[in-house]
């Protein structure tokens, strides 16, 4: 039995995550969930599940006769990262909220299955060190790396291993305004860039996804998580969200993993790993009706914030953390109906050259990082 946290229960992975956990009640096992401004859903999900530990970030109500004794409400998110008997922290926020109960969790020697990207985005470095001093795992949710993850296995990884790769490849459906003149971008409304052609996400990763921010942000994942150069790292438009990443060998060999683009399949396999359980729930990808499958390059022009997101990765330091905030903060006020579609990107841009850059930076200037750039995006509106 795997002992699992889920920090973001409420979320879009959150939720799919607990829906995993319900299709095998003898394998996994909810100990704990956490939950932020959405408290009606997190009370519900608490009577149902009966988890030894929760947080709230907001106030919460049980049902009148909830007998809640023994569900023990912990304090953070980092102290829920480090309970004693979680052997799997599912780490389901977004934004910089998972940050510190990631680093929390891997120093504590944990398994940390990771969907939030901003916290490898931000603060890779620190992660993956301390992984390795913890001894604690990363082990990729974000169905791209997932997949990368998946076809790297079996291939000797070893401090060697790079050696067999020649380059990772990251597919990208294009978003929700992959078909529309580029001059009509600027009267897009949130309604449209929050349809996605072939996933259901959360709202700010389904607007990340219209502005390809969030394949930008894929490639610097895949970098600290593959330990891979960035140059190295490749986006190829891919409409269908059929094949999810590719991994291309010295000798000419392409491995691709293909699947229904469903978020249970690699949750599922996060949390199943090393080993793969069998779901007959799961929809099985039919080819033969699919028919074809189309490819084509990235016309990155129509996409700045993908741009940005790649000069960022080159910039290291503080860089990526200031394009964090910026960005959340850029997309809560188009969300808001405060700045057009077209204005995102020129307030990252801002951001991005009003930056002073702290090389190797602390968990607290990564943060400090984050917020400055928000609040530069916010206090822009003002002024
Ligand atoms: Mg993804």
């Amino acid at each position: 039995m795997k002992r699992i946290a889920v920090l973001g229960s409420t979320g879009s992975v959150g939720r799919q995550t607990l829906e995993v956990a319900k299709s095998f009640p003898d394998r996994l096992k909810i100990v704990a969930i956490t939950g932020g401004r959405n408290s009606a859903l997190l009370s519900q999900q608490i009577e149902q599940l009966t988890p030894r530990a929760y947080y709230s970030l907001a106030p919460i109500d049980f049902s009148p006769g909830f007998a809640n004794t023994g569900i023990y409400r912990a304090a953070s998110l980092e102290e829920i990262a480090t309970l004693d008997d979680v052997d799997i922290i599912v780490v389901a926020t977004s934004g910089k909220a998972g940050l510190l109960p990631t680093i929390g969790a891997l120093q504590a020697g944990k398994t940390v299955a990771i969907a939030n990207k901003e916290v490898l985005v931000m603060a890779g470095g620190l992660v993956m060190e301390a992984a390795v001093t913890g001894g604690g795992t990363v082990l990729p949710i974000d169905s791209e790396h997932n997949a990368l993850w998946q076809c790297l296995r079996g291939e000797s990884i070893d401090s060697e291993w790079k050696g067999q790769v020649s380059r990772l490849v990251i597919t990208a459906s294009g978003g929700a305004f992959r078909d529309y003149q580029i001059d009509k971008l600027s009267e897009v409304t949130p309604e449209e860039a929050l349809r996605h052609p072939t996933w259901q996400m959360g709202v700010k990763i389904t607007v990340d996804s219209a502005t390809l921010m969030n394949k930008g942000l894929e490639v610097i994942e895949a970098a600290w998580l593959f330990n891979l150069p960035l140059d190295k790292i490749d986006v190829i438009l891919h409409r269908e969200s059929i094949v999810h990443s590719l991994v291309e060998m010295k000798d000419g060999s392409l491995k691709v993993l293909l699947s229904c683009p469903d978020m249970h399949l690699p949750i599922k396999y996060a949390l199943s790993y090393p080993e793969r359980w069998e779901d007959e729930s799961m929809p099985v990808l039919e080819l033969d009706r699919i028919g074809s499958l189309a490819f084509g390059e990235l016309d990155s022009s129509r996409y700045p914030c993908f741009r940005l997101a790649l000069s960022v990765a080159k910039k290291g330091g503080t860089y990526p953390a200031a394009l964090i905030g910026a960005d959340d903060a850029a997309v809560q006020l188009f969300l808001e109906g405060h700045i057009t579609y077209l204005k995102i990107p020129q307030l990252i841009e801002e951001v991005i050259q009003a930056h002073i850059n702290t090389a190797n930076p602390t968990i607290h200037d990564v943060l400090e990082a984050e917020e400055w750039g928000r609040k530069y995006v916010q206090r822009s509106l003002d002024g």
